[in-house]
């Protein structure tokens, strides 16, 4: 870290800054300038809250030059990790999609979704059992039956599940049911929740919250990680801007961004992020284009009559020439589907 001291520091303030640093294990490399000195502090700042220095009346600013997340960074492991869900490879040579509706609302609904999915090429299926509604009043979601119906449509399609976990009252029920848990983007910071997660060995899918910078996603993958389980794949599910001609601002710049900086797998939400059905593909093909490791897709048979997320779900006969076209991107990008 970078300490700039300002220009009428007081020499007796320096000093007590200077012991300080010292008293925390850091080495002080001094930079002496016409105007202002410098400290170059060497040492590791993981776990040092580097805006305390501000209390010191001597300092103008503090820069950091060392990531705060170590587990994720790809500085300490260069190779791409590849997480193995039930035999499906997430983050390998792949592209991974998985697809499914918004929230499971009977076992015939799933059925009929997981039947067009699966013959389209979806590897996993999705279906929210534990809905995070704006509104109290808005459908909540069938709780554990909706669980167990999608690990038997699962089953019977051969394909793994992923859903929400929003409590960590539900960790039991969702390890026994669920191949990846979902951490939503209004639970990002949910620390207790990543913390329990943490002592799992279960694949997580957290999803970027939409006011986050892709630091602070980082750190609560690093809080997974840092807990024990090495199992994250990180997914972008669109950003709040000022925008209102999409229900959220796709942020496809993560994608290189989070390539460069973390090991981790990276998917992409298109539906939460266009909130138009019309929008999904343009993205999802962008995303693949982009270097994304695959997609999660929200698919029902009746959006028309879906409880949540209609206005964003793919018609099946869409959804399979969505597979086709990001198929072709795929080849260009080297990567199968
Ligand atoms: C969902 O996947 O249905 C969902 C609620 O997603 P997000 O957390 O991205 O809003
Ligand atoms: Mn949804």
């Amino acid at each position: 870290m970078i300490v700039k001291l300002k220009r009428d520091a007081k020499k007796t303030d320096i000093k007590h800054l200077r012991d300080h640093l010292i008293n925390q294990g850091f080495e002080i490399h001094d930079s002496v300038g016409a105007n202002y000195s410098i400290f170059g502090v060497v040492g590791d700042t993981a776990q040092f809250d580097i805006r305390s220095l501000y209390a010191y009346p001597c300092v103008d600013s503090v820069i950091r030059v060392q990531e705060p997340f170590k587990k994720v960074n790809r500085k300490f492991t260069p190779e791409d990790t590849i997480i193995d869900v039930g035999g499906v490879l997430i983050g390998g040579n792949e592209l991974i999609v998985m697809a499914g509706p918004c929230s499971v609302e009977s076992a015939e609904q799933v059925d009929i979704i997981a039947a067009s999915v699966k013959k389209a090429g979806a590897k996993i299926l999705r279906g929210g059992a534990f809905k995070p509604r704006t509104s109290p009043y808005s459908y909540q979601g069938m709780g554990v039956e909706g669980l167990k119906i999608l690990k038997d449509a699962g089953l019977k399609y051969g394909m793994p599940v992923i859903s929400e976990l929003m409590s960590t009252e539900h960790i039991d029920v969702f390890l026994e049911y669920v191949d990846i848990i979902q951490i939503g983007a209004r639970n990002m910071q949910n620390f207790a929740l990543l913390k329990e997660l943490g002592k799992t060995n279960k694949p997580v899918l957290l999803k970027r919250g939409f006011s986050n910078t892709i630091e602070e996603w980082l750190m609560s993958a690093e809080y997974i990680m840092a807990g024990g389980n090495p199992n994250v794949i990180l997914c972008e599910r669109g950003i709040r801007t000022f925008e209102p001609y999409t229900r959220n601002t796709l942020d496809i710049s993560t994608v290189p961004i989070v390539k460069k900086l973390s090991h981790l797998p990276v998917i992409i939400d298109p539906s939460h992020a266009a909130g138009y059905w019309d929008l999904v593909e343009s993205l999802s093909l962008a995303s693949i284009a982009a270097g994304a490791d695959g997609l999660i897709i929200e698919v029902h048979h009746e959006p028309e009559k879906a409880m949540s997320d209609g206005a964003q779900s793919l018609k099946p006969k869409n959804f399979k020439e969505l597979m086709r076209k990001a198929s072709i991107i795929g080849d260009a990008m080297g990567r199968k589907l």
